[in-house]
């Protein structure tokens, strides 16, 4: 399948993402997970990106389009890409429509994750992440704990909260996604291609993102 996850941040695009990617053998694309490993192994990119995602901001969209425009021609991606926290601008889905006409495939669906923002801020709060860059399982304090000593179940590496999960950089990261991201549902209902899941179970958001693109 090819498609567009949107959402606010901690809507769960990720963890849709990753159930996704086992059911038929796309691969997820993060743009977050991508910046994260940059900046961990110190590259130029990483240099550039770090102080605009530990403020909660976005990164320029030139950054971002010369990351994806490498990343989606790689072999892996024919098939299928679960674009997972990309497009976030509408300059960036400009960008991909773009992209994706010059290498000739179309999206199935742009799936908007809608999450309410009560539920979305107890789940950042609340959220760790497995600092081993290879795998990155994401936990919930409450509803998917770590192991007891903090560390992962699938890697043994201590499972962490994210330097952007501090009360403050969450604030800014929802004020940016209203600001700068929200847009875009309307630019994929224009394009026919938006699908709205308000599930909050991703074992449903999973099965309901199957049903559309079968369709
Ligand atoms: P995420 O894990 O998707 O929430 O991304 C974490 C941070 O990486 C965001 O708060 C942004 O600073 C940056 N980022 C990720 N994807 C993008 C994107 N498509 N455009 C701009 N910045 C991004």
């Amino acid at each position: 399948m090819r498609i567009v996850l949107l959402g606010a941040p901690g809507a769960g695009k990720g963890t849709v993402a990753k159930s996704l990617t086992e059911f038929d053998g796309s691969v997820q694309i993060s743009t977050g997970d991508i910046l994260r490993n940059a900046v961990k192994a110190g590259s130029e990119l990483g240099k550039k990106a770090k102080g605009y995602m530990e403020r909660g901001e976005l990164v320029p969209d030139d950054l971002i389009m010369d990351i994806m425009e490498v990343r989606m021609k790689e072999p892996d991606c024919q098939k299928g890409f679960l674009l997972d926290g990309f497009p976030r601008t509408i300059p960036q889905a400009e960008a991909l429509k773009k992209l994706l006409e010059k290498i000739g495939i179309k999206l199935d669906a742009a799936i908007n994750l809608d999450v309410p923002t009560d539920v979305i801020l107890d789940r950042l709060t609340t959220r760790r992440t497995c600092s081993n860059p290879d795998c990155q399982e994401i936990y919930n304090i409450k509803s998917k704990p770590p192991k007891p000593d903090g560390t992962c179940f699938k890697c043994g590496s201590p499972a962490v909260q994210r330097a952007d999960e501090t009360e403050e950089a969450i604030k800014q990261r929802l004020a940016t996604y209203n600001e700068k991201t929200a847009p875009l549902i309307d630019f994929y209902k224009k394009e026919g291609l938006l699908k709205t899941i308000s599930s909050l179970s991703s074992q449903e958001i999973v099965e309901e993102v199957k049903a559309a693109v079968k369709k």
